[in-house]
């Protein structure tokens, strides 16, 4: 392991103070993000508008290091999956959907999960460990520079593997360079943490981040949701609400993005429907209903398209804005919930059975 500071662990503020402890100006921090994040820059050489010295000096304490790929797949519908290598040890899985106007990245937080959300096949794979903040960006810079020329990044979904406000200070980190003009310069409705309920963090994040937020909720009571998605049992439905509601107070643009993965026979009737357009009419909300993905061993079906169009009527009629999620990259196993990575030790878990301190 390298004892050099890898600077892709730096957000604006941690790169100024950074130079600030070198003797330097805060502003190099801007010239740098720069280089990095927007010329897709890692050697200090290349970046010309800084004095030879400080290069050198900045070539003997710091580096630039992102994931290396070792696996480029492209699905038929013009899906991207990278499989990334970290330590040696572990590997991840980042998508690129590009869609009519828009394309979106989407990023993992941890290798594994330490969650057992039943429906969830990165679930299977247990969970090793949280990623550094320079392994998160690092997805997006690798995806930047592989897509430059072919495809436009707008947006970036942390879906991918991994409870992110589990892993919240590198998290943070990461949204704000997503969102740094000087870095990648997202608007924050373009920016999305996906989390499954991890409630004392969504309070905190409403005060430390703009991104936007998508709270995976698949159940419309605790009953069944404390089945499927078991941190349901910390943190019930009702507390979760007001969480959400806490998140978007004082703004009225903004909404909270509900996921309702769609499984047959078990969350998809009518009458289920309506129990959650009355769970949602206190929180501005958009539902997002994404048909199951299935994965080896799974006991689950996806729900038919009868099934996810009833459901949806009845969700409109209510008055919620609802969307299905289009099944995108399954060809290559790039679809929701089917990102596996590859998880050394898988033994983990212990975060499963704490309430999570906020720093
Ligand atoms: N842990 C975070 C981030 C993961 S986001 C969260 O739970 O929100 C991935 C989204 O895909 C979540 O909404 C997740 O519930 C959903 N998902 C997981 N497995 C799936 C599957 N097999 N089919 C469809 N969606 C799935």
């Amino acid at each position: 392991m390298s004892s050099k500071q890898n600077l892709l662990n730096l957000d604006r503020q941690g790169l100024e103070a950074f130079f600030t402890e070198m003797g330097e100006k805060p502003f190099r921090a801007t010239q740098v993000l720069k280089w990095i994040h927007q010329e897709g820059v890692s050697d200090f050489e290349q970046m010309t508008n800084i004095s030879k010295a400080l290069r050198q000096r900045l070539a003997e304490v710091a580096e630039v290091r992102v994931p290396e790929i070792v696996l480029e797949q492209k699905s038929e519908d013009g899906t991207y999956k990278w499989v990334l290598e970290l330590d040696g040890q572990n590997r991840i899985e980042t998508v690129f959907i590009p869609e009519e106007g828009r394309g979106t990245l989407c990023v993992s937080s941890q290798v594994g999960c330490a969650l057992e959300c039943t429906f969830c096949s990165t679930a299977q794979q247990g969970f090793n460990r949280n990623l550094s903040a320079a392994e998160i960006i690092g997805q997006v810079w690798v995806a930047a520079k592989a897509l430059k020329g072919k495809a436009n990044l707008t947006n970036v979904v942390m879906m991918g593997m991994g409870e992110p406000l589990l892993n919240f200070k590198n998290t943070v980190i990461s949204l704000n360079l997503m969102m740094d003009d000087f870095a990648y310069g997202l608007a924050k409705r373009r920016v999305t943490v996906s989390t499954s309920g991890v409630i004392p963090a969504m309070y905190r994040l409403a005060e430390v981040s703009e991104a936007s937020l998508a709270v995976s909720l698949h159940a419309p009571n605790d009953k069944l949701r404390d089945e499927l998605v078991p941190i349901n049992k910390k943190y019930p439905i009702a507390e979760l609400l007001e969480a959400c509601k806490n998140y978007i107070k004082g703004e009225k643009r903004r909404k909270i993005t509900f996921e309702y993965v769609m499984l047959s026979g078990i969350n998809d009737s009518v009458e289920q429907a309506h129990e959650l357009a009355r769970l949602l009419v206190e929180v501005p909300s958009k539902v997002n209903l994404i048909p199951f993905n299935p994965f080896p061993n799974t006991q689950y079906k996806r729900s038919s398209n009868n099934a996810i169009h009833r459901f949806t009527d009845v969700l409109r009629e209510a008055g919620l804005i609802t969307t299905t999620r289009k099944t995108r990259g399954d060809d290559i196993d790039a679809a929701c919930g089917q990102l596996v990575g590859k998880v050394k030790d898988r033994t983990k878990r212990q975060l499963k059975n704490q309430r999570v301190a906020m720093p």
